[in-house]
């Protein structure tokens, strides 16, 4: 029977709850209701922080209530690694902290092999897990039985990281800002912020579609709209969208208890019994103008994802052409006109997705697909956040691009943040997350996929 707790589109199909009023002034506004907005505003809220939270939807109402709900460390980019590994720590103690069951549990990471080749293709991550002590090993197809059970594929094998786990996306975000607000931050959904206001070169405020709030300091964690509310500002953040579709089935018979990616399935088990689904190698990526702008940043990327994206033409130009590129901050802005980014899922997508579970496991041949969404991920040129203080305007941060994993990094992400914010070493190094890096001449080169 489907409990209307599982429904993941619970948290973005509801009424629009405006606050009735907002605070004059906070120590810091965070723009965003997404994993890493309220993991901020919680660590941010207990070190006794005047924070405020303005969402222009709902909590969780993005990328972060609609994503697969991998929490793992496994085939990250060694630039989140300490940071992802923080994140685990902080996962494991979120029930007894926020109070409340988010689902994470540690049922492993697989990434199948189909070849031998493939294989030990994985042995430099391997080598990368030894430097850093995570438990990360390659096992023939005989032990990948134990934990896959009646799959008709013959892989060679898979990289698993046991220690790796996952959560419910629909429960854990709003369970975090829920955490926040008890201890102390002002979580405001249907709040969007349309601009700041500046004096000597330094924030001094934020403008919201209901009224103004002082403060010294921002943090811009604005998901996939980060670039186009920084445009406005005259910062320029790299960033693109890629569209992902996702299912989810109903409860039924256990074939396996952790996430497994394979390239035609990314399959992960469920607090409610079910599987989350999702095609392993499709990718669609509306081109808009900002795909001409950030071409050569994301051609790296691009070559790299060849097979994955897939590009689509449609209304997307049109909407990015005709947004301005600056608004008064007194009229409607483009954040209260699309309150949820809340795309389509694509129909030859779920297709697929169908077609390659039932070939997989063919026991769940009966087992129907009860709810299916989309979700906009935003990628930044090499598939890595972008955390930093902007130069430019003093007081103003931002915190994006985590492209298609920030949901199991966000809680050590806010963390992270929160030190950046309160000038605290928290052991995290946030240098080679830095904006510049996409200006000063470094080289552009992802280590991990979108
Ligand atoms: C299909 C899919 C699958 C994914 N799978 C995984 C996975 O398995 N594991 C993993 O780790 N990650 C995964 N991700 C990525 C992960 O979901 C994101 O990286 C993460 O949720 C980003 O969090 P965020 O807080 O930065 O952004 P978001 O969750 O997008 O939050 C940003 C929020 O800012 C709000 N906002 C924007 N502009 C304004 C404004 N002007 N005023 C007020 N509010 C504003 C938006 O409404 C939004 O709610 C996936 C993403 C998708 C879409």
């Amino acid at each position: 029977m489907t409990n209307a707790n599982d429904t993941v589109s619970s948290v973005w199909n509801k009424p629009l709850e405006p606050p009735a009023k907002i605070p004059e002034s906070a120590d810091v506004v965070i723009i965003g209701g997404g994993i890493v907005g309220v993991s901020t505003a919680w660590f941010l809220a207990r070190q006794g922080i005047a924070v405020v939270l303005c969402e222009k939807g709902h909590i969780a109402g993005e990328q972060s209530g609609r994503n697969w709900g991998w929490v793992r460390v496994q085939g990250r980019d060694t630039r989140e690694i300490p940071m992802m590994l923080e994140s685990l720590r902080i996962w494991e103690s979120l029930k007894e902290e926020t109070g409340e069951d988010v689902g994470f549990t540690r049922g492993g990471c697989f990434f199948t092999a189909n070849s031998s080749k493939e294989l030990q293709s994985f042995e430099d991550w391997v080598d990368v897990a030894r430097d850093y002590e995570i438990d990360t090993r390659l096992i023939n197809a005989t032990e990948l039985q134990k934990y896959i059970h009646g799959a008709a594929i013959d892989w060679a094998g898979a990289m698993v990281t046991m220690n790796d786990g996952r959560a419910e996306p629909h429960k854990a975000t709003p369970a975090i800002a829920r955490a926040a607000a008890q201890s102390g931050a002002t979580v405001l959904p249907g709040c969007a912020v349309r601009g700041i206001e500046t004096s000597g070169g330094a924030v001094s405020a934020v403008v919201t579609e209901h009224g103004t709030i002082r403060t010294s300091t921002v943090l811009c964690a604005a998901g996939a709209w980060t670039s186009m509310f920084c445009r406005s500002l005259g910062i320029n953040v790299p960033q693109l969208r890629v569209r992902g579709t996702v299912a989810r089935t109903a409860a039924c018979e256990s074939v396996l208890d952790g996430n497994v990616f394979d390239a035609r399935l990314g399959i992960r088990r469920r607090e409610d019994g079910g599987y989350t689904v999702a095609h392993g190698s499709v990718l669609e990526h509306p081109v808009t103008p900002s795909s001409f702008k950030y071409f050569f940043k994301f051609l790296p990327a691009l070559l790299q994802e060849f097979k994955v994206v897939r590009l689509s033409f449609g209304r997307e130009f049109v909407d990015e052409w005709t947004t301005p590129r600056v608004w008064d901050l007194d009229r409607l802005s483009p954040f209260e006109e699309v309150r949820v980014l809340d795309p389509e899922p694509t129909p030859a997508v779920l297709k697929g997705i169908r077609r390659n579970l039932d070939k997989m496991f063919p026991q769940l041949v009966n087992t129907p697909i009860v709810e299916s969404w989309a979700g906009v991920i935003e990628s930044s040129p090499d598939v890595v956040p972008i955390i930093d203080s902007v130069d430019s305007v003093k007081g103003f941060h931002v915190a994006t691009g985590f492209s298609g994993h920030g949901f199991g990094i966000g809680p050590g992400a806010g963390k992270a943040i929160a030190g950046m914010l309160t000038g605290t070493d928290t052991g995290i190094d946030l240098a080679p997350l830095r904006l510049s890096r996409f200006f000063d001449g470094s080289p552009i080169r992802p280590q991990s996929a979108i």
